[in-house]
């Protein structure tokens, strides 16, 4: 309401600059491609109150269902006792406090790395990373499907880009025997974010050692989830190498906020001095830590967890398997129900809202063209029960299609 007030106020209409913005969200509108929020009257969980009404949800990446666990609650909560709520200032002025220090050494020694450092967000990570490591001369090779934020990342180190065809290493042998001098770094997501399928990381490395690069390796689904004790996707692989620099948010799977790159000491003393999205901004609230450190402990301990999320994901490839639309092959959680059609992918997920269902649709520029998704993730908070309701649904609209 407030919003429209405004909007009318300005008369924005008539100014030039904002008639060109508003045409352009017309003409997004017009491809199915206009985004919006829907607002939780809840907190994060499976059963949601989204304007007034009871959703049973199949889009957050809190894997592990540890968003509103009454552990990591109360956690957060002595720690605001103790701590305070704000850092008050950059890590690297007066704002890193014990909690983030026991956390960086947790989790470096969670995922088997010497050393750890903590970043506000994913993003941020990915942008301090890669703009710290490599610079002009140097060379970026990258999966084409990686996460915006490694895309991102790319474009502000300056380094020569280099883009390969999705999980294919003879593109990027190809590519990275033609690279000219310089730092060579390989990123990727570890499973990809939109399609959950995992990256053939032991392939990865191989190339690496064979061509001297370094492999960034984004973890934001695999951590907590996968590998044993839930420690990653290295562990899932059983992979060590120095020449591996790790980083996972803390978000996702592990129901906080934040994220942390593990490597050596040499490239963490590079990232304290380098990374700008680490060394320009405030440090994330101390309590924050205590929060995560608590939630490693269900991590570690949170096996018969990751046991159920396994069982429920074979239960839904099963209960969808002769549907007109095919689940993208994925053994994670992000299970993608490839539907094609912007419009179509839209109408899909409404129609599911309409019977109570929450699963959001997701469409360029997020996935390529022709490619628009339900993107289906689940939970060990999700019941059976709640698992065959979706497929039920869902069964329900592709006959009604039909
Ligand atoms: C979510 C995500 C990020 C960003 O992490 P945030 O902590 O949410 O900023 C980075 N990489 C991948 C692959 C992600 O899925």
């Amino acid at each position: 309401m407030i919003l429209n007030f405004s909007v009318s106020l300005c008369l924005c209409g008539e100014i030039l600059p904002f008639a060109q913005l508003t045409s352009e969200l017309e003409i997004r509108k017009a491809q199915g491609l206009l985004r919006s929020r829907r607002t939780l009257a809840s907190p994060q969980a499976p059963h949601i109150i989204v304007d007034g009404k009871p959703y049973l949800a199949f889009c957050s990446n809190d894997y592990l269902g540890l968003a509103n666990h009454p552990q990591l609650v109360a956690a957060l909560q002595q720690g605001a006792q103790q701590w305070g709520v704000g850092a008050g200032a950059a890590h690297l002025v007066s704002g890193h406090f014990e909690p983030h220090h026991q956390l960086e050494q947790a989790l470096a020694a969670f995922v088997g790395k010497s050393a750890a450092l903590l970043f506000s967000t994913g993003y941020m990570a990915n942008l301090g990373v890669v703009q710290a490591l490599v610079g002009k001369g140097d060379t970026v090779f990258a999966d084409k499907l990686n996460h915006a934020s490694l895309n991102d990342a790319m474009l502000l180190s300056r380094a020569d880009m280099k883009r390969y065809r999705h999980a294919d290493m003879a593109h990027l042998e190809k590519l990275l025997a033609q690279a000219k001098s310089g730092r060579k770094l390989v990123i990727t997501d570890a499973v990809f974010s939109m399609d959950g399928d995992i990256v053939p990381l032991p392939e990865l490395l191989a190339l690496c050692e064979k061509y001297d690069a370094w492999l960034y390796v984004d973890d934001a689904h695999g951590f907590a989830v996968l590998g044993g004790q839930g420690r990653g996707s290295l562990a899932h692989f059983g992979l060590d190498s120095p020449r591996i620099i790790y980083m996972a948010t803390l978000g996702k799977a592990a129901g906080v906020s934040g994220a942390f790159v593990a490597a050596e000491q040499v490239v963490l003393d590079t990232l304290l001095n380098h990374a700008r999205s680490y060394v320009y901004t405030t440090a994330s609230p101390p309590a924050l830590s205590l929060a995560v450190l608590q939630s490693l402990q269900l991590i570690e301990h949170g096996d018969s967890l990751r046991a159920h999320l396994q069982m429920l994901i074979e239960q839904l490839r099963v209960g969808l398997a002769d549907l007109p639309w095919d689940l993208m092959p994925s053994h994670t959680a992000i299970q993608p129900l490839l539907i094609g059609e912007n419009q179509q992918a839209l109408q899909l997920s409404e129609g599911l809202r309409e019977r109570g269902i929450w699963v959001a649709a997701i469409r360029p520029p997020t996935v390529p063209q022709g490619t628009a998704r339900l993107r289906i993730t689940l939970s060990a908070a999700h019941s059976e029960a709640d698992v065959n309701q979706l497929i039920e649904d869902l069964r329900v609209l592709a006959l009604e299609k039909a």
